[in-house]
């Protein structure tokens, strides 16, 4: 047996761990430890608020875990939206430095790149699991990381809210024609996409989403879903709760980092930093895949009504969207690159959870 193979099994003990790593392993290899105990202190803005404790927790559940992983020499400071930078600025501050690391979607920067979007989501993309798949095995984060690269900046999958609601109504869509006119807040792509159907949008903050709903400047307005909309009280003043929110149907979001605090970095932090947006990112899935069912029960017992959305209003949401992303590939090769190769996964990907996912849950979920 080789030294180095001597020393590596004698580590299962555990005792013998510490005295290798500390003194850096045989033939003058440095061992795990000798980096981990690098203090380093950076700080992170976030574009949402502490309310929305699924998607602003995650950043908390990374950061806690960089510091668990290197016994607290790693230490992270979540900043949340507009206490170091304005929610929407976060990309902005992670490539000027101003933070080390940013949590954020790339789809509110879409007028910096339109092809950001597909880091996050498009309408009729991905559900979480497709755009999970895609950007982490299949080549995605590649493409992401090439467009990111013009502006400093890494970027980590950082969760996902899974298909949100299509919101909340006060009138009842019962076709296409009943969206005319209709005055309804919702921001980026799926609101163009609502107003080519004839709706009048706006872009209203969360905060002042309900007072706009309750006193009738708007009819209707979308949010993520049951969980995170119940907390904004939309089911007080609208009675009708449309699905599915084509728009976001997997939005994911990301932690974007400075390419030269990055780089700054010793390798296993690096490493660190991997694990845990991993982590967080099933935390984030998960949370609202578990507090999304009891707060639509309740949501449901206040009198609420879910509604489908139309098949006509569907179908022409969905010409309209694949449309816009064809247009924007005809007009831009940097975003034909990105959107061809999305495209093709999106048709493998259609094709076969079209099969047993579709199947299944067609036939299961709606028998409880
Ligand atoms: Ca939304």
């Amino acid at each position: 047996m080789r030294r180095r193979d001597f020393l590596q099994n004698a580590l299962v003990g555990g005792a013998a761990g510490t005295l290798l790593a500390g003194c850096g392993g045989p033939e003058g290899e440095q061992g795990p430890a000798v980096h981990t105990g690098r203090k380093v202190r950076w700080r992170m803005a976030s574009s949402f608020p502490r309310s929305l404790d699924t998607i602003y927790g995650a950043a908390e559940v990374m950061a806690e875990r960089v510091s668990a992983m290197t016994d607290g020499n790693f230490e992270i400071r979540v900043y949340s939206a507009g206490e170091l930078v304005p929610g929407l600025e976060v990309m902005d501050a992670v490539q000027q430095g101003t933070v080390q690391i940013g949590q954020t979607a790339s789809y509110y920067y879409i007028g910096k790149n339109p092809a950001l979007a597909f880091d996050s989501c498009v309408p009729f993309g991905f559900v979480a699991r497709q755009q999970a798949a895609w950007l982490l095995e299949g080549g995605g984060l590649d493409l992401v990381h090439e467009m990111f690269s013009d502006f400093d900046i890494l970027t980590f999958p950082a969760g996902n809210t899974g298909v949100q609601m299509g919101g909340w109504f006060k009138p009842e869509v019962n076709s296409l024609e009943d969206l005319k006119g209709l005055k309804m807040r919702i921001p980026g792509m799926g609101g163009k996409v609502m107003e080519a159907l004839g709706v009048a949008t706006q872009t209203i903050a969360g905060g002042e989403i309900f007072p706009a709903l309750e006193r009738g400047a708007i009819d209707a307005t979308e949010w993520v879903g049951p969980y995170d909309d119940e907390k904004l009280g939309f089911h007080k003043v609208a009675k009708n709760y449309y699905y599915p929110g084509w728009w976001e149907p997997g939005p994911s979001l990301s932690f974007y980092v400075h390419r030269g605090a990055w780089d700054s970095l010793p390798s296993g932090y690096q490493a660190i930093i991997r694990a845990a947006c991993h982590e967080a990112s099933v935390v984030m899935q998960t949370r609202y895949d578990e507090k999304n069912p009891p707060a639509l029960q309740r949501i449901l017992a206040s009198g609420v009504q879910t509604r489908r959305f139309p098949d006509d209003l569907m179908l022409a949401a969905r010409e309209a969207s694949l449309q816009m992303l064809e247009d924007a590939a005809a007009k831009d090769p940097g975003y034909r690159k990105v959107y061809e190769a999305w495209k093709k996964f999106r048709s493998d990907s259609f094709a076969w959870f079209g099969v047993a996912e579709l199947a299944y849950a067609q036939f299961s979920f709606s028998r409880e």
